[in-house]
C-alpha cells in the first residue's frame, strides 16, 4: 500500500453520516489528526464522485460498496475501506483485493448495548411503559390493561451465545430467569453462572422468551418459521436484537394473529435497509409487512437503536481509526477479526 505514515496527511470520506456520527468521530480524531469530509449521503455507483482527494472512505451498514464502487474508488487512489460497523456483507471483498484497496471493520464495540436493549424491550412490552407514560400524560390513571408478569422465575431461551447472547445471559440470570441457550459451540463459562445448553429445539418448546443473537447465514436464516413457532409455548415473547432475516415475517405475522405469538420485539427487519436511519414521516410507507407489525398493540419495533449507546459510540469512533492508523503506517491490526482484506 503506497501510502504516507503520518496520520495528518491523510484523508477519510465518510458516507452515511448522520449528526451523531460527526459528533463522535470529530471528539476523538483529536488523538488522530485525520483530515474528515462527511457526507450524509449513502456511498454508490452515483455518489463516488464527491470524494476528493480522499485516500480512506469509512462506510455503515447500509452504503454500497460493490465491485463497480470499488473500481471507482481505485481510480480516485482510495487505499483503505473502514467499515463502521461488525457487519460487511455490504463490501465486495474480492473485488477490494484485487483492486489492492485494504477493508477493515469494527467487530465488537459494547455487547452490553445490545444486550441491554433486548431486556429493555422485554420490559416495555410486559409491562407497558410506553402504554403508561401516553395514558398518564392524558390525566388518565387507571391501570386496565396494563397488567404484566414477574420476570423472576420465567424461562429465557437465547439463540446464539457470542458476545451479545452471553451479556444478555447475564443480565436474565440477574432478573432470576432460569435460561436455556443453543449455540453451535457451547459455553462452559456460562454453564458455571446457571445457562443450560439445550437443543435448538428444546429453547423453542420450554421458553416463554426467546431471544436472538446470532447471525444471519444459510444455517440461521428464517430461524423463527411457522414450523419453529408451532413448537413454541402459547403468548411466547419473541425478541430480536441481531438480524432481520432470522425472521419469517409472515409467519410472526400470522403466530400474532393467532395469538401464538404474545410479543414481538424487533430492532432489526428484514427490508429495513429501505426504511430505517430516516425520517419517512410524511411519506407513504410501501412496505405493508412492517405497517401491519406496527399495527399490533403486543408489537414493539425500534429502528436498529440497539448499538445506539455513548460507549459504543465511543468504541465505533475510536476502533475505527485505531485501524485507519495501523493500516497507514503498514502496522499490524491488534485484533486480526477487524481486517478483512
Ligand atoms: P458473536 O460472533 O460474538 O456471536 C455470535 C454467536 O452465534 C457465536 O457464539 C456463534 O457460535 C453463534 N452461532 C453461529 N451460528 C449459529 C447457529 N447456526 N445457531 C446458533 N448459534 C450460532 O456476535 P455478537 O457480537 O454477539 O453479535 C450477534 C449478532 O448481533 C450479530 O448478528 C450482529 O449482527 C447483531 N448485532 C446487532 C446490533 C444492533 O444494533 N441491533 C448491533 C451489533 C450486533
Amino acid at each position: 500500500m503506497n501510502v504516507p505514515s503520518t496520520s495528518h496527511q491523510h484523508k477519510i470520506a465518510f458516507f452515511s453520516t448522520q449528526p451523531y456520527d460527526k459528533i463522535f468521530f470529530n471528539k476523538h480524531n483529536n488523538e488522530f489528526g485525520f483530515e474528515l469530509d462527511f457526507f450524509e449521503t449513502q456511498l454508490n455507483p452515483q455518489t463516488v464522485i464527491l470524494i476528493e482527494n480522499a485516500d480512506i472512505v469509512c462506510v455503515f451498514v447500509n452504503d454500497i460498496v460493490n465491485e463497480s464502487v470499488i473500481e471507482q474508488l481505485a481510480e480516485k487512489q482510495v487505499k483503505i475501506i473502514a467499515l463502521r460497523c461488525a457487519g460487511f456483507n455490504n463490501v465486495d471483498l474480492e473485488a477490494a483485493k484485487r483492486n489492492n484497496i485494504k477493508v477493515c471493520r469494527v467487530p465488537a464495540y459494547s455487547p452490553q448495548a445490545v444486550a441491554e436493549h433486548a431486556m429493555a424491550m422485554i420490559l416495555t412490552l410486559n409491562r407497558k411503559t410506553h402504554k403508561a407514560y401516553n395514558r398518564v400524560r392524558e390525566q388518565n390513571f387507571s391501570l386496565n390493561g396494563l397488567l404484566g408478569f414477574d420476570l423472576f422465575g420465567k424461562t429465557i431461551g437465547i439463540i446464539g451465545t457470542g458476545n451479545i447472547g452471553k451479556a444478555f445471559a447475564k443480565i436474565a440470570i440477574g432478573f432470576g430467569c432460569k435460561v436455556l441457550a443453543y449455540d453451535i459451540v457451547s459455553n462452559p463459562e456460562m454453564e458455571k453462572d446457571g445457562v443450560q445448553f439445550v437443543t435448538l429445539e428444546e429453547v423453542f418448546r420450554e421458553s416463554d422468551i426467546i431471544s436472538l443473537h446470532c447471525p444471519l447465514n444459510d444455517q440461521t436464516k428464517h430461524v423463527i418459521n411457522a414450523n419453529s413457532i408451532a413448537m413454541m409455548k402459547d403468548s411466547v415473547m419473541i425478541i430480536n436484537t441481531s438480524r432481520g432475516g432470522l425472521i419469517e415475517t409472515a409467519a410472526v405475522i400470522e403466530g400474532l394473529k393467532e395469538g401464538k405469538i404474545g410479543y414481538l420485539g424487533i430492532d432489526v427487519y428484514e427490508q429495513e435497509e429501505k426504511l430505517f436511519f430516516r425520517d419517512l414521516s410524511a411519506d407513504i410507507i410501501q412496505d405493508d409487512a412492517i405497517q401491519r407489525l406496527m399495527s399490533f398493540p403486543n408489537v414493539l419495533v425500534t429502528a436498529h437503536q440497539a448499538f445506539f449507546t455513548n460507549e459504543a459510540l465511543t468504541q465505533i469512533a475510536l476502533v475505527t481509526f485505531n485501524n485507519i492508523k495501523s493500516l497507514v503506517n503498514l502496522n499490524d491490526i491488534g485484533n486480526k477479526s477487524a481486517l478483512l482484506v
